[in-house]
């Protein structure tokens, strides 16, 4: 759906008219294309405190593409894990201080943090501290620039994947966020551009908006792609997947042998499983029939557990898979009409919280979500202007987000290489101000 004001907000008058009212003045945030694959500026390398990380990490940012560079750098990556206590803490403002302003537009701020030290309350504190600075940089960075915390607990390696990620123009509605890379185990893929190739990815609810938009971003990838949906969206769902050469699977994932069928259909296995089939019923509670309630609970939360647990259970997903969720962030920060939905998104964190250590260690499979702000799609299309339009601008980056930018994140998720980030929501919400 086309956003106006922020053509408008982009022309001259526009940029006069905003500045001198002080409206919010989005930017045009760079996106993936083929044309624009990644970033081609410098990468600002810096440190705070004595760093715990390897060599490993200026070969890995080396790969990213970027060049070592001051000047007005397109990315700043602050290795910070050697911040111990509030004194290493003030070298996080010391070096940040005097370069955040020459940063490109729509440009990335990394910081890495350490894991949190249950037994060194300094060093938990001052690691902690990372996260309500890198929150507040987000809100104060503007022009389309993201800032975002990973904290890495192995071998610089093992944060790769993601570094690439927050680091290209993939990102760029993910902002705010704190990521934690685990030391799990992951595979190098051999071609960074398609690290999926080789790999059958099914996607449920694919036939149109966000999940057509993953099942495309997967093929780009080099998935081979399952677009399921439900019997009677087959023609779209068949022409998704006609048009990334994969296949379609119409089934209705509330039905009690919806992960049999599946695991019927893909007799080698699934390597990547996106749950993202979701329904709204809105009311409030006090209007709320309990079919409103029911349905959109078991779209949205009863389906994925049945589905995952019988997948899981018949060995469907194979080792090194990834299966990926859809929260909300409805269902983080709550909002009033949608109790229901609220409850069954903030259940999807539960499931991936709960299932994420288990599913590693007894199947060798990542769970992980990711946690939709307001993004473009006929779903937000259909809320009335006024409301549409505060929530559209109620995050640091001052505009929706699009369902490309959801794919790119399950994207990242869904790689081999990913395989040490396990049990993690990102919001791509473009630092929603509501909630966390
Ligand atoms: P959409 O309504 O455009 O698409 C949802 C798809 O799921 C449809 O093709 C539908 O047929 C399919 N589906 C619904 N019930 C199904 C079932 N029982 N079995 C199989 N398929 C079924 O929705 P969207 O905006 O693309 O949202 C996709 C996901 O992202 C949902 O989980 C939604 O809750 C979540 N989300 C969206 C937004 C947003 O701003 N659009 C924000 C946060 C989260």
């Amino acid at each position: 759906m086309a956003d106006r004001y922020l053509s408008f907000a982009g022309s001259a008058p526009g940029r006069f008219l905003t500045r001198r009212l002080g409206l919010p003045q989005p930017a045009e945030l760079i996106r993936w294309s083929p044309e624009h694959p990644g970033f081609t500026g410098e990468l600002l390398h810096l440190t705070a405190g004595k760093p715990d990380l390897d060599a490993q990490l200026a070969p890995v940012l080396a790969r990213t593409g970027l060049r070592p560079g001051a000047g007005s750098p397109v990315a700043v990556v602050l290795d910070a894990t050697g911040v111990r206590d509030v004194e290493t803490l003030g070298e996080v403002h010391a070096a940040l201080h005097p370069v955040v302003r020459s940063v490109a537009a729509s440009g990335r701020i990394v910081l890495l943090g350490a894991p949190l030290d249950h037994t060194d309350h300094h060093q938990y504190a001052a690691q902690q501290a990372l996260e309500g600075f890198v929150r507040s940089l987000g809100k104060e960075a503007g022009r389309g620039r993201t800032v975002n915390l990973v904290r890495i607990a192995g071998d610089a390696r093992s944060a790769e994947s993601t570094l690439r990620f927050l680091l290209s123009p993939r990102s760029a509605y993910v902002s705010g966020q704190v990521i934690e890379v685990g030391a799990g185990p992951f595979a190098v893929p051999d071609d960074w551009e398609r690290p999926l190739a080789g790999r059958t990815a099914l996607v449920t609810g694919a036939a149109r908006g966000i999940g057509a938009a993953v099942a495309e971003t997967l093929a780009r990838d080099g998935a081979r792609v399952v677009v399921l949906d439900v019997p009677a969206a087959e023609a779209e769902a068949r022409a998704v997947a006609e048009r990334l050469g994969g296949r379609a699977l119409t089934l209705d994932i509330t039905e009690a042998d919806a992960g049999a069928r599946i695991a019927d259909a893909l007799p080698a296995g699934l390597d990547v499983l996106v749950h993202n089939a979701g329904i709204t019923r809105d009311r409030r509670l006090v209007n709320m029939p309990a079919e409103r309630w029911g349905s959109v609970l078991d779209v949205n939360l009863g389906s994925v557990l049945r589905t995952t647990d019988a997948l899981l259970e018949r060995r469907a997903v194979n080792a090194g898979g990834r299966i990926v969720g859809t929260a909300s962030i409805a269902g983080i920060a709550g909002n009033a009409g949608q109790t229901n939905y609220g409850a069954s998104k903030a259940g999807i964190v539960g499931l991936v919280r709960g299932l994420a250590p288990r599913a590693l260690a007894e199947y060798g499979v990542t769970v992980n979500a990711v946690a939709p702000g307001f993004i473009e799609t006929r779903m937000t299309a259909s809320i009335p202007l006024f409301i549409r339009e505060a929530g559209r601008r109620m995050n640091s980056l001052r505009q929706g987000g699009t369902p490309g930018d959801v794919a790119e994140t399950v994207g990242w998720l869904a790689q081999p290489g990913s395989g040490a980030v396990n049990g993690q929501i990102v919001r791509v919400c473009g630092q929603s101000l509501l909630g966390a």
